[in-house]
């Protein structure tokens, strides 16, 4: 598909510090040699795939031959309706994939010099497109599935006969969801969101390939696993490795779950859980290649992907309802 532009030596030299310094129609040309590799850079109407198009010079538009549709470089992608210039969208999905432990919209805010509501959206436009490859994603092999809670905190009081036993359900907020991830070794991480870790049962099915090894633990919803596949089962409270079964990438996964949420985003729980898993799982799925090799896989997926129903038009949205 459109390969042949990501691995040019243009491609991998696009840097931070060169992105930066791009003049908007240098930046225009390189999102147009990414979306349109095909055709070295040349457009392609999105409506109906024509070739023909007349060019706008003044207002970086086109109107396509043959629908009379008329689009820009970014019409029809996640950055559709874009307010800020292109280059600034390189430059967010620059700093996006440099920040290992994920990039807070605040400092994306600070990063742009635009409102802290701009960079959140578009974060999670970036985080939405990067995640797509995860949509239909199964995993194979040897493979570790395990979950862990974020969120329903609920603050102990002070007095110890006021405190209450947070682990039982009454007195949880609701709130509380479960990550479950199947982790290939040495290969990728694919997380889900669930009320409970139970639930995620008809998800592994469809997700895990019939011929793997599951690794678990001895939780008593996993004894489930054993009739669909060869399952083998570590005891936490004995051993974290008996050296036949172990969860430890899975744990290690959540563990940088876990220092994204303290160290960059505070409250990952709640509606966007999924979207900071799903980041982290592109993250760690992508750590061997270069900082530059990841940012081109970025562009790339932003670039192929449509128009985000969540995330267009967001603030609009909250503020009429
Ligand atoms: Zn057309």
């Amino acid at each position: 598909m459109s390969q042949h532009f990501l691995l040019s030596k243009a491609a991998r030299s696009l840097s931070l510090a060169r992105v930066a310094r791009l003049s908007d129609d240098e930046a225009r040309a390189t999102f147009q040699n990414i979306r349109w590799s095909n055709t070295d850079g040349e457009p392609v109407c999105p409506r109906c795939g024509c070739l023909g198009v007349y060019r706008y010079q003044t207002r970086h538009l086109f109107k396509c031959k043959g629908c009379q549709h008329q689009f820009s470089v970014t019409s029809g992608t996640i950055f559709a309706s874009r307010k800020l210039p292109v280059r600034d969208y390189l430059l967010a999905i620059a700093i996006f994939v440099n920040g290992a432990k994920g990039h807070s919209a605040l400092q994306l805010s600070r990063d742009l010099d635009v409102q802290y509501k701009t960079a959140f959206v578009l974060a999670h436009k970036i985080r939405e497109a990067l995640a797509a490859e995860l949509d239909n994603a199964t995993v194979e092999g040897e493979v570790e599935v395990d979950g862990a809670y974020f969120g329903g905190h609920v603050k102990p009081t002070n007095w110890v006969e006021n405190r209450r036993d947070r682990r039982l359900k009454e007195n949880q907020n609701g709130k509380r969801r479960v990550v479950v991830i199947m982790r290939e070794r040495a290969g990728r991480t694919v997380p889900f969101v669930f009320k409970a870790e139970g639930e995620s049962l008809p998800t592994i099915e469809a997700r895990v390939h019939p011929a793997a090894t599951i690794h678990a633990d001895e939780a008593t919803h996993w004894d489930r696993l054993h009739a669909l596949y060869l399952t083998r089962r570590i005891n936490h409270q004995e051993a974290y490795s008996d050296g036949a079964a172990c969860t430890n990438l899975a744990e290690s996964f959540f563990s940088r779950l876990r220092r994204a949420e303290i160290g960059t985003h505070h409250h990952i729980a709640g509606p966007y859980l999924l979207a900071y898993a799903r980041e982290m799982a592109w993250r760690e799925n992508n750590r061997r290649i270069s900082n530059g090799e990841q940012y081109l896989l970025a562009a790339n997926a932003a670039l192929a992907h449509p128009v985000s129903r969540q995330w267009k038009g967001y603030w609009q949205r909250a503020a009429s309802g």
